[in-house]
């Protein structure tokens, strides 16, 4: 068995509104190099009902590393349906119904049997895909600076040999999964490939960079070619928003 088993919205405005509030959202988005920094902790801190935060930024953004019709199925769909599993789970516990998604995610070993599995899968889907969103975020620093640049050189040698770790767990990560890059209470970085949507934080780690590679994160335009999707992804991640999240 595997050992970690036990382990909002307002409708409305008129539609032009809604239109128009898309419209300048872009064009924020488009203007402000990293406008949403914290977006991952603040999906953490959410409890039910979980709600699918916007990407934040226009689906073709990180064109070519990662294509529009991807950006748009995987967030607004895939992401989505996590969100919505996510929330039927929950619709009749009421007693988890008050507790943080990095709660669950944590204590997952203190869930009802019923309940945990989906947890697992839709709340580690829901904190981990918020997290890749912002760590694909446009613009931002393309290279590790400061105090996590200087534990990536402490802990890897290097950020060539960091980066090459992050690929090589993708790369022998079996069926579905990501690469992570994480931090223990300590400060200290390792990366690890982790299978589904497990998320790190019941590991008692915190994650720094998660990298997706479900085929749904790639097959539309790499098809097999996971190596190609890992090296530009890897090119893409926005270090500003690691630092944060190592921070
Ligand atoms: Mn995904």
């Amino acid at each position: 068995m595997h050992r970690r088993t036990f382990l909002r919205t307002t409708v409305g405005a008129a539609a032009s509104l809604a239109v128009a509030s898309s419209l300048t959202e872009r064009a924020r988005a488009a203007t402000a190099p990293f406008a949403r920094p914290r977006v991952s902790e603040d999906v953490l801190s959410q409890h039910y009902p979980f709600v699918l935060p916007p990407l934040g930024y226009a689906n073709d953004a990180v064109e070519p590393a990662v294509d529009a019709q991807t950006m748009s199925i995987h967030h607004d769909k895939h992401h989505a349906t996590y969100v919505t599993n996510l929330n039927k789970a929950l619709e009749t516990q009421t007693a988890l119904q008050g507790k943080t998604l990095r709660e669950l995610l944590t204590g997952l070993a203190t869930l009802p049997d019923g309940v945990r599995t989906t947890v697992r899968n839709n709340g580690g889907g829901h904190a981990n895909h918020a997290m890749f969103w912002m760590l694909l975020a446009p613009g931002g620093a393309k290279t590790p600076s400061g105090a996590l640049a200087s534990a990536i050189v402490r802990d890897f040698g290097s950020v060539t040999a960091c980066l090459a770790a992050m690929k090589t767990a993708g790369l022998g990560q079996f069926g579905s999964g990501w690469s992570w890059l994480m931090r223990d209470g300590g400060g200290k970085l390792t990366v690890r490939g982790l299978p589904n949507q497990d998320s790190p934080l019941t590991d008692g780690m915190r994650p720094v960079v998660g990298i997706d590679v479900w085929e749904h994160a790639y097959y539309l335009k790499y098809q097999n070619r996971r190596t190609e999707y890992l090296d530009a992804v890897l090119a893409t991640v926005n270090w500003d928003a690691a630092a944060i999240a190592y921070a």
